[in-house]
């Protein structure tokens, strides 16, 4: 197991087979954190041979695992949640260490994944199946649901605990045995985390293995896991340009991919809205983990008769938020994940405002942390007004007509999320059909989800949707017939 230290550099192994072990050839990377610089962590650099034994670990796990009671199988899923939850307060110190996560977004993030671990020990009690009526007299025919086999989860760092639970909870509920390939920017909270407490919750060797890897290193794993016969799907959170490769990977072989891809999402504030409600809805919903999560509000459309008073306001308390060391609980906003994300962000910046964009406020770092920023005459030619920047950034605009505001809101090759926020609920509700979206709240943030919801976007935001509906992705519909000996055939 990875004792926590405090204070020191911790020597983290992977999971293989039930075994804590060093990559095969021995090599470690630095995993750091992203506000101090200092190493967090050393973690096993694998390569192929480590994939392909925890491949075949996982193979040889999945016969008894698939067969395990559901009373077995709700008691370690209702283990791991207790586990996790008296964990909370050493997790919460580790997500600010690695992943730059402050508190509000590291409590969220556990409580979420304690809930998804506790709704999950619900689901070997549901129906396995159904009864298909036959056409054949005295035939008697079931739709089964069975597990796949082998599932390859790859998982973010940026809502790394909560998306780590969710790349293994639903294949693994569902009776699949699994290979996680953490990201290499979150070894810890978005893989081993869920490897030590699977473990301590007494699942079988072998039905979890998680294989980390080196920056940069990421291909003889994928190798690994793309051409291998004996996985049978993937379950894959990250942006929407990796989506796409793995997709085409997956799709060569005919093997089926979930993909939780990235948004561009927008909150439309039509003329009838409360203006403080929005103001607060669009504060947390742009600028929570500085950013850095796929649901983040990054356009905010409000009615011309309300655009002065609301940037005002916002603006307002866009200036009050406290940015700095995530270790802090003071501090709202902490710093972004590497050096390549603040120079993303620079970049996007800098082309807006080359492009005839205003800064209102923000605009500036210091090291990592970016303060929240606010933009307004964005040209629709920068590439900040449709592709995701992830960082502390939005952009402000007025429409005139409602239409003017749809259209403004699908101006992008996403799908995620999206806000509508009116003082007459059932116009937001018709309203948010028009918006291409695969989840549309009214009244409320861009960001969200609770884990029993069919979460999930639309367009280039990918097709996953978890809750109960992973259940569909994560097992096959397999048909059985039982026939009468009585029965005649035209042959
Ligand atoms: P990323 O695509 O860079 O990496 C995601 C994972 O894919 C990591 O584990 C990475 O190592 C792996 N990966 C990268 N290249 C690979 C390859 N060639 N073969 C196999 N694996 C490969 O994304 P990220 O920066 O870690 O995460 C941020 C992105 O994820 C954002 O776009 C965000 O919007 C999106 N996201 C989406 C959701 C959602 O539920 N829709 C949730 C969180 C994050």
């Amino acid at each position: 197991m990875n004792a926590p230290a405090k204070h020191t550099t911790r020597k983290l192994r992977q999971l293989i087979d039930g075994e804590w072990v060093e990559a095969a050839e021995g090599k470690t990377f630095a995993d750091r954190n992203p506000f101090t610089g200092e190493i967090f962590a050393e973690v096993p650099a694998s390569n192929h041979i480590d994939a392909q034994r925890a491949v075949e670990a996982a193979e040889r796990a999945f016969p008894a695992w698939a067969a395990i009671g559901a009373r077995s199988r709700q008691g370690l899923f209702l283990n791991a949640a207790n586990i996790l939850e008296r964990r909370t307060e050493d997790i919460v110190l580790s997500l600010a260490a690695e992943t730059g996560s402050a508190q509000p977004f590291s409590r969220f993030q556990v409580q979420w994944a304690v809930g998804l671990l506790r709704q999950a020990a619900g689901y070997p009690y549901l129906p396995g199946g159904e009864i298909v009526q036959s056409d054949t007299p005295g035939v008697f025919a079931m739709a089964v649901r069975r597990p796949l086999g082998v599932v390859a989860g790859i998982s973010p760092w940026n809502g790394a605990l909560a998306l780590g639970f969710r790349t293994v909870v639903a294949p693994l509920v569902c009776g699949n045995t699994m290979v996680l390939k953490p990201s290499e920017e979150a070894p810890l909270s978005a893989g081993l985390l869920m490897g030590e407490i699977f473990t301590e919750a007494g699942f079988p060797p072998g039905v979890l293995n998680v294989v980390t890897h080196a920056p940069g290193d990421v291909q003889p794993i994928a190798d690994v896991l793309f051409e291998s016969r004996q996985v049978r799907a993937y379950n894959f959170t990250g942006s929407s340009a990796t989506g796409a490769k793995l997709a085409a990977r997956a799709g060569a072989h005919l093997k089926r991919i979930a993909l939780e891809l990235g948004g561009h999402n927008p909150m439309i504030v039509l003329a009838d809205a409360n203006l403080q409600h929005c103001v607060d809805t669009a504060i947390f919903g742009a600028f929570f983990h500085q950013g850095q999560i796929c649901m983040n509000t990054r356009r905010i459309l409000v009615a011309r008769p309300l655009f002065d008073e609301f940037l005002e306001g916002f603006v307002a308390r866009t200036k009050d938020i406290r940015v700095g060391d995530p270790a802090d609980p003071e501090n709202k906003i902490g710093p972004l994940i590497n050096d390549r994300a603040v120079t993303d962000v620079r970049n996007g910046i800098d082309d807006a405002v080359a492009k005839g964009a205003r800064i209102v406020t923000g605009g500036t770092c210091n090291g990592r942390c970016f303060r929240p920023t606010v933009l307004v005459d964005v040209p629709d030619t920068a590439s900040i007004s449709c592709e995701e920047i992830f960082g502390p950034v939005v952009v402000v605009a007025p429409f005139d007509t409602e239409s003017e505001a749809v259209r403004k809101a699908n101006a992008t090759a996403y799908g995620l999320t999206a806000s509508i926020m009116s003082g007459d609920v059932w116009k937001g509700i018709k309203l948010g059909e028009q918006v291409q979206a695969g989840m549309v709240n009214i009244n409320g943030p861009t960001m969200g989800g609770e884990p029993q919801i069919p979460f999930g976007g639309v367009k280039d935001s990918g097709w996953a949707r978890f809750g109960r509906w992973a259940i569909d992705t994560f097992s096959d519909l397999n048909l059985v017939t039982v026939s009468p000996g009585t029965r005649r055939y035209p042959l």
